[in-house]
């Protein structure tokens, strides 16, 4: 291909607040269809819009984790047009005076580190919802207006993505860090994350940037890699033929794997911007921005430097347990209970993650301070690496505690020598052709009695004390 894919993302992030950015409406996923409004929402006449200050302060969050300058000053502004799902006529949104602008994300590619430029921040309220599915409307079409209102912050990049690789690695990104920030639930089935791909392409070495089209409303990495390729390619397609790309707003079809025209693209002119004359200037105080910042959470990043150098993981382990802020929680519960990183970092990656199965860890009906008083035991002999296998296996089935487990199954580790020796003695006796097979050389045979002891004593037996009494007993 003879050209340079050039792409910008704006991506729309649901603020994690209990009520609405201006109205006390409760913002609750799933509820029935419009038990989530108030007269704010519905545009009713007469009523006036009420700042949620939590909005405000995640919004602020949201642009010191992405390295922004946060405006003392910013302003709303009206975004005028026409829509069932937007009784007002306007949504309520910001234009020249955004919160935050000018910061940057770094992504990790095959290729080694980019930073991808972040153009501004600015917060606005959603809008509601046509339904227009058939099995729930019969032939007619229903409004939601459950998320009219719902705060989001925009996060708008500067066209420095080149590819649809790059384009989901940012969007992965920009996910973890809102979800470690406490922003932003991340969880695109929901809606609570869309992202609307900006794509035009240029020969290769041209300067100036392609007309561009904005393919709406992506909501899955898949769908940002995907619809990016369709459309690069339908470009060069137009462009190979002599013809010019149109400037439009798409949509990506997941079904038919194709983008289609959904309408010209629209100027700001056709929104009618104009600062609300219902709402102040949004003013923020140095105070409140500092305190914000002072109490800003350790991000991936950081996170994953301090488990490298200071608990010693390989990068691969950090790397794994700090991709999801609730798995890294649960690392850290864990080893808050019990100093052991590497065994329980071991723990999280192979048996936790895997048990899951990508799940959110929500489900799991057990605590890391339980894993880590299962290593514990481990640790201490309680009982053997083997058992504890078996208790997790019934943590996960029940949540119970692994102390209780261990005490009601009687899964205490045997360590005491007598014991043991009395057991293997046993063994020996009862196999004398093994003993000779093995002084004979095959030395192989040590795995079998061990196995013997093993099997006597349910996998009690501690596996060390084990090994070496019968090595001494054979040779
Ligand atoms: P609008 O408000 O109309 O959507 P903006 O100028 O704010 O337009 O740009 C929106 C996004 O489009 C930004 O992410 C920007 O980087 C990207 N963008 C602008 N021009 C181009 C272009 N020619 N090709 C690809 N992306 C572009
Ligand atoms: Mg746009």
């Amino acid at each position: 291909m003879n050209y340079e894919p050039v792409i910008g993302l704006e991506v729309h992030a649901q603020l994690r607040t209990k009520s609405k950015l201006f109205a006390p409406a409760s913002t609750t996923f799933g509820a029935s269809p419009n038990a989530n409004t108030s007269e704010i929402c519905l545009g009713m006449p007469g009523v006036l819009p009420v700042l949620n200050d939590h909005a405000v302060q995640l919004a602020v969050r949201a642009a010191l984790g992405l390295n922004c300058t946060v405006h003392q000053r910013s302003q709303w502004s009206r975004k005028h047009y026409f829509y069932p799902d937007l009784p007002k006529g306007y949504q309520i949104s910001q234009y020249d005076r955004p919160i935050a602008t000018d910061g940057h994300l770094k992504i990790n590619l095959e290729s080694g580190e980019k930073i991808v430029r972040i153009e501004r921040i600015h917060m606005e309220e959603d809008a509601g919802k046509n339904v227009h599915d058939s099995a729930i409307t019969g032939n007619r079409s229903y409004v939601d207006f459950n998320r009219a209102g719902i705060p989001l912050v925009e996060i708008v990049t500067k066209p420095d993505i080149h590819s649809p690789e790059e384009a989901s690695t940012y969007m992965k990104a920009l996910r973890q860090i809102l979800r470690y920030l406490w922003v932003c639930d991340g969880n695109m089935e929901e809606g609570s994350l869309r992202c609307d791909a900006n794509v035009s392409i240029k020969p290769i070495g041209q300067k100036e940037l392609g007309t561009r089209t904005e393919l709406k409303n992506i909501n899955s990495f898949r769908f940002v890699s995907q619809a990016i390729q369709y459309e690069i390619l339908r470009q060069a397609e137009v462009l190979d033929r002599g013809e010019k790309v149109t400037q439009e707003t798409r949509l990506w079809d997941s079904q038919a794997k194709m983008t289609r025209s959904m309408r010209s693209k629209e100027e700001a002119h056709d929104y009618r911007y104009f600062p609300d004359p219902d709402l102040p200037d949004l003013i923020l105080e140095e105070k409140m921005i500092s305190e914000i910042r002072t109490h800003m959470p350790e991000l991936p990043a950081e996170k994953i430097l301090r488990y490298t150098q200071e608990l010693e993981l390989s990068e691969y382990d950090a790397f794994v347990l700090c991709e999801d802020a609730d798995v890294a929680e649960f690392f850290e519960a864990a080893i808050n209970r019990h100093h052991n990183s590497k065994t329980i970092a071991n723990w999280v990656i192979n048996d936790v993650l895997r048990a899951i199965k990508g799940q959110p860890l929500s489900a799991l009906s057990f605590s890391g301070e339980d894993l880590g008083t299962l290593v514990s035991l481990i640790d201490n002999q309680t009982i053997s690496g083997k058992i504890a296998k078996d208790v997790f296996q019934q943590m996960l089935a029940t949540g119970e505690n692994p102390e209780q487990i261990v005490e009601s199954k009687g899964l205490k580790q045997l360590t005491n020598q007598d014991e043991i020796e009395s057991i293997i003695d046993d063994i020996l006796t009862k196999n004398p052709e093994n003993i000779d097979k093995y002084k004979a050389g095959n030395t192989k045979l040590l795995g079998f009695f061990v196995g013997q002891v093993m099997q006597q004593t349910s996998g009690k037996a501690n596996p060390k004390l084990v090994n070496e009494l019968l090595q001494k007993k054979l040779s």
